[in-house]
């Protein structure tokens, strides 16, 4: 894949919960989102979890956004994918459009973003922040952003949780954390969905011994699995994220030493780490 045209950076890989501490510097504490900037300068941000916030700062510094319209990819609702939205700055500046993509109506979003920022949770209600929005549902067929086609795929979690797919500048990056693998085999629907992607992301929550003793039905998965599902889609990169708040920098490189045994591209996301910075 040519990397440098989907510059794809991580701002957060954890589940559940921020954490922090000495042990946790490497890989960082902030929860799920990731942005590509696509070949024609479109950003599209993938999760407005905690590592959101950093995003908005470095927007800040450097970037022009193209028309100053953000695409923000929603997989689902649960708090971790969706409470550094609050903390975005563009959200609060009447320059800025943004536009979130959910596979749900416009009016449940609105509900579910309204319901984090209003009442005593937080001080600004989100519908009186100045920037312009727009709500897009997103059918399994695709649609694109620019010259982007982005595809949706369901996954298995509660409440329901979206795969997103990114077909850009002759490469291809799938996102899909927050899924629990069948009992046997791999699930066939996210494998033929993700089938020769350039970079794929999944979700490595749990050990495979934690998952089989504790946290069947929890709706995540493990790095092993993300293995098998690499092979079977037969993928280019395979990249761990959405790591347990209870990982520690020593055990996800524990982790990523086992899983390279399985499949030898395998990554494990990093806070602010393009991917092509691992390969150097
Ligand atoms: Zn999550
Ligand atoms: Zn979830």
């Amino acid at each position: 894949m040519m990397k440098e045209d989907i510059p794809l950076m991580f701002w957060g890989v954890r589940g559940t919960l921020p954490v922090c501490g000495k042990d946790k510097v490497e890989y960082g504490g902030h929860t799920s989102c990731a942005s590509i900037f696509s070949p024609e300068g479109d950003l599209i941000v993938i999760d407005a979890g905690s590592g959101m916030k950093k995003l908005a700062d470095s927007l800040v510094e450097k970037a022009e956004i193209k028309d100053k319209i953000i695409h923000i990819l929603l997989t689902h609702f649960h708090l971790d994918h969706v409470w550094g939205l609050p903390f975005f700055a563009p959200l609060f500046s009447d320059e800025y459009t943004l536009i979130f993509y959910s596979d749900v109506s416009s009016a449940v979003v609105k509900r579910h973003l309204e319901k984090i920022m209003s009442g005593r949770l937080f001080p600004v209600n989100f519908s009186d922040t100045p920037s312009k929005k727009i709500f897009k549902r997103v059918s399994q067929k695709g649609f694109e952003i620019g010259e982007a086609e982005i595809l949706s795929c369901p996954l298995n979690h509660p409440q329901g949780c979206v795969a997103y797919r990114i077909n850009s500048g002759g490469g291809s990056v799938v996102f899909a954390t927050d899924t629990e693998h069948p009992e046997k085999g791999v699930d066939k629907r996210l494998a033929a969905f993700s089938e020769g992607a350039d970079i794929f992301i999944y979700d490595a929550t749990f050990t495979p011994e934690d998952y089989k003793s504790l946290r069947k039905g929890w709706g995540h998965s493990t790095w092993l699995a993300g293995t098998e599902i690499a092979m079977e889609a037969k993928v280019k990169d395979l990249y761990l994220s959405h790591f347990s708040p209870d990982f520690s920098d020593a055990h996800i490189k524990d982790i990523l030493s086992q899983a390279v045994k399985e499949f030898p591209r395998t990554h494990a996301a990093k806070e602010i780490s393009e991917c092509s910075e691992e390969e150097k």
